[in-house]
């Protein structure tokens, strides 16, 4: 269910150990299919080292497609981190993808298509089948391709159904009108708002640039000089940045007060502003809480199931956690298959190895919201402690290059 992100690398795992994947997705999606229920698809999508190698092992030769298509890869000192305005100390093995989601995204379904397991439905899904203690299938409505044509309440039935529908997942309500409990979820209410512009890329930067300015440990935005943002080369010759704020400092669509904001940033990003032209409307994005779904805590879940990406964690996207979560995801399914469980069983074993997954990105990305003035908690047990080391690794990254890529940072 969900044919975006998590989806198709959800579905790449599967072709390795079913006879039939059918996505089942309602929108259009590719380089001109933005899909309606997938905003976010047209902020700037930073795919972090972790991420980018775990997508390059389970879709050889993508990264190499996609610089054919446009994209850039930012390696080593390209790839530029900022806390507070300062330069971190550079990571030599660092990588990063340049490309718009909506680019990635298409070659990836491209890639998907060719796996001779797998078949695209352009549908919705209403509800699951339930029989006795687990899945059985889902109820579709095909979508209108414009014909007026829709068939309703289709039933698919399958060994194994994937939840990929992202944020606003309906799998709760599907659940409780079946008569199981929904996953308990813990939130965490941050007030973000994006902003993203896209400019002419000629030789200003004088090359592939990828920069990522954060605010430092506990820094108010408003009395902060450098604001945060991002930059990165794209497909298309292209700038793709993106500004962020919290509260009442979030970023609007007026392109002047975006370009004023631009010169508040980091070098590269000023320089983009002064330099460049911009070539689209700022397109805005506001990301109210962030939120996981703990099935671990269920006492009963049905077999048959198992729930991927956005679905199982959200947090906040300046910490470019999402498309590494889907991955890691996709790699705790794939542990959880090769260990031969019955697919109609509970999916215990799944939860367990992507939920130690999800509790890394839910702990780092919390415990930095935590020092937003504006973010009330909840407060996790040890946050002090945390906290301290927390700021002491981030003081020695600005000094110290680590001697291996780190996972996640922003
Ligand atoms: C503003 C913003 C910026 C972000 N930036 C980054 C970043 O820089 N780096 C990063 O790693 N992550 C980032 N993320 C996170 C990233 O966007 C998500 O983690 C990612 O989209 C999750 O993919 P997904 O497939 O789980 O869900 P989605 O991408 O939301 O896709 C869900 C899919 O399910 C389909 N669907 C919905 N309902 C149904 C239904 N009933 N039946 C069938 N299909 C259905 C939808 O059409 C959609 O295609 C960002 C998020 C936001 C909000």
């Amino acid at each position: 269910m969900g044919g975006s992100y998590a989806g198709l690398v959800a579905a790449r795992v599967l072709s390795d150990h079913a006879e039939e994947v059918v996505v089942i997705e309602p929108d259009t999606i590719g380089e001109n299919g933005l899909g309606r229920r997938t905003p976010q698809r047209r902020q700037l999508h930073a795919l972090l080292s972790m991420g980018h190698r775990r997508l390059e092992h389970w879709f050889p030769g993508l990264t190499d497609e996609l610089l054919k298509g446009g994209a850039r890869l930012g390696e080593g000192e390209d790839v530029r981190f900022y806390v507070d305005g300062r330069l971190k100390a550079p990571v030599a093995e660092s990588r990063m993808l340049g490309a718009t989601r909506p680019f990635l995204e298409s070659r990836l379904r491209r890639r998907v298509e060719l796996l001779g397991a797998v078949s695209f439905v352009r549908a919705e899904v209403t509800d699951l089948i339930l029989r006795g203690e687990r899945v059985a299938g889902v109820v579709i409505t095909t979508a209108d391709d414009g014909d007026g044509d829709t068939t309703t309440g289709e039933e698919l039935t399958a060994d194994l159904v994937v939840d990929a529908t992202g944020r606003s997942s309906r799998l709760g309500e599907w659940l409780n009108r079946h008569g199981w409990d929904a996953a308990p979820v813990d939130r965490m209410r941050i007030d973000l708002g994006y902003a993203t512009a896209s400019f002419r890329r000629g030789s200003e930067l004088g090359g592939t640039v990828i920069a990522h300015s954060s605010p430092g440990p506990a820094s108010d935005y408003r009395a902060d000089v450098t604001e945060p943002g991002a930059l990165a080369a794209v497909e298309g010759d292209r700038w793709s940045v993106v500004l962020a704020g919290y509260a009442d400092h979030r970023p609007g669509p007026d392109p002047d007060e975006f370009l004023r904001r631009m010169r508040r940033c980091v070098e590269p990003i000023r320089t983009v502003a002064e330099e460049s032209t911009m070539t689209d409307d700022v397109v805005t994005y506001r990301f109210v809480e962030s939120r996981r779904r703990v099935h671990s805590r269920l006492r009963r879940f049905p077999g048959g199931l198992v729930v991927v990406g956005d679905v199982l964690a959200s947090v906040n996207p300046v910490y470019g956690q999402g498309l590494i979560l889907a991955a890691l995801e996709a790699d705790a399914l794939a542990t959880y298959l090769r260990a031969g469980p019955r697919p109609q069983a509970p999916a215990l074993g799944y939860f367990r190895l992507a939920e130690t997954a999800v509790d890394a990105a839910w702990q780092l990305s919390t415990a930095a919201d935590l020092a937003q003035p504006h973010v009330t908690g909840p407060y996790p047990r040890g946050y002090r402690a945390q906290k301290w080391v927390a700021d002491r690794l981030t003081e020695a990254s600005v000094r110290d290059s680590p001697s291996t890529p780190p996972i996640c940072a922003w």
